[in-house]
């Protein structure tokens, strides 16, 4: 978003390039387009998305050298080490020491209660910061159609959910839609729907080429279940990212919850997407019906297992129009314990903290960067929609735009986030 600093390239490898920000170097790759040491990029998800002329570049650097040092010393505070010592203080000393945890290990993490749970979040905090130091991506999220051929009994939009308003946006509107989102200076973006046959593979890959020969974005994909050609061809046209979650690594729950699905394809899927070359972010739902402590620690060990590019993973609210309207919300400690144990378990990962998170509470936005994660994701749905795309209670709000990307600014610059790119942290 407008909250972005562009890179110096210092050295070129093969696909990848490494930036210097303030002396602080990052690796991205890029995919298309040439480039040579001293150009100035932006960079986003560890992928290079434009170039800047140094004309451009050197102003914004300019405004942001002091800041950006402040941010850091504000990050490093807030990352002190706390002298309170616990049960838990020997398992966050191991991960910080990129220690495999042991099952029981991860068992206990999940179990924190009482005083020890700010003691593990204050832990997850410094490994984030240790480990990527204060660089916090924010991305913009589209939905421009709420029709789903499934009926995951999780979803509000699930096709058996008859007592919802359904729309799908046509290719202008997705177009404008875009240029809004980019005019408001997001240089990453979801593009999300639920799975809708009414859009062709050759729609969605015509309409990718239109996005990406007019906007240096980084596009995702968040469409659900297509071939693996399809998404070769997506690629191909300019989305190098894509979000698909396997919800969970329990194989009945999954073939429970997902009636006529199964889990192996959505996890080969994932695989040959990141075969094909995508920035992959996947995870799971915390709060299942009949989710285990060890399940969720399977998940997060399957999540790190696939290696993707970023873990998004969130809390299941329960929605009135679903089968699971009764079950119980998970509390928002146990989902900041989530993301600070898959900080312990995979300390230089991308964490995003999620807008079903952020329904917890006012302060879970804060909470979660502070439990260890540093992605953030905002909602760019023209408001007409919106309030439709209805998964979970809660989800949209009447506030402008505006006002969200000046409250998430704020917040970053109050917890000394910068808005250097995360950069590459996985082989590739
Ligand atoms: S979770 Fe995804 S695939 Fe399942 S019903 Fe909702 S939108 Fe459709």
């Amino acid at each position: 978003m407008c909250y972005a600093i562009p890179g110096k390239v210092i050295s070129i490898d093969s696909k990848t390039v490494t930036m210097d920000y303030f002396g602080e170097a990052r690796k991205a790759i890029f995919v298309t387009g040439s480039y040579e040491v001293g150009d100035y990029v932006y960079a986003q998800g560890g992928i290079v998305v434009s170039k800047l002329s140094e004309e451009d570049a050197i102003p914004i650097l300019k405004m942001w050298e002091k800041q950006f040092f402040e941010l850091k010393a504000r990050d490093a505070i807030l990352s002190e080490q706390s002298k309170f010592e616990s049960p838990i203080s020997p398992i966050i000393k191991r991960a910080e020491k990129d220690e495999t945890l042991s099952r029981n290990e991860m068992l206990a993490i999940l179990s924190v209660e009482g005083k020890d749970l700010e003691l593990l979040f204050q832990g997850a905090n410094r490994i984030r910061k240790n480990k990527l130091d204060n660089a916090c991506c924010v991305h913009g999220i589209l939905e421009f159609s709420n029709y789903c051929q499934n009926n995951c009994l999780y979803c509000g939009i699930r096709s058996g959910n008859a007592n919802i308003k359904r729309y799908r946006m046509n290719e202008t509107q997705i177009l404008e839609a875009v240029d809004h989102s980019v005019s408001l200076g997001f240089k990453a973006l979801v593009l999300q729907s639920g799975e809708d046959p009414f859009y062709s593979d050759e729609m969605l890959i015509a309409l990718v080429k239109k996005i990406r020969e007019k906007h240096g974005i980084l596009l995702f994909m968040s469409i659900g279940e297509r071939s693996k050609d399809c998404y070769k061809k997506l690629f191909d046209a300019g989305a190098y990212g894509a979000l698909l979650r396997f919800e969970t690594s329990n194989d009945l729950l999954y073939e429970k919850m997902r009636p006529g699905r199964k889990r192996i394809d959505r996890i080969n899927l994932i695989r040959d997407l990141i075969e094909i070359g995508f920035i992959v972010a996947t995870g799971f739902l915390i709060g299942l019906p009949g989710q285990s402590k060890d399940d969720l620690i399977n998940d997060i060990l399957l999540t790190k297992s696939l290696k993707p590019d970023m873990y998004s993973f969130g809390p299941l609210i329960p929605h009135p129009e679903t089968p699971l309207s009764s079950i119980q919300t998970p509390s928002l400690d146990d989902a900041l314990k989530a993301i600070a144990l898959t900080r312990l378990v995979d300390p230089e990962s991308k964490i995003l903290v999620t807008s079903a998170l952020e329904t917890l509470s006012p302060d879970a936005k804060k909470k979660g960067l502070m439990a260890g994660g540093n992605s953030l994701m905002i909602n760019t749905t023209p408001k007409a929609y919106s309030t439709s795309y209805d998964l979970y209670p809660g989800k949209s709000t009447e506030r402008p735009i505006t006002e969200t990307i000046k409250n998430t600014i704020e917040l970053l610059y109050s917890l000394g986030r910068a808005p250097t790119d995360l950069g590459v942290t996985n082989d590739r």
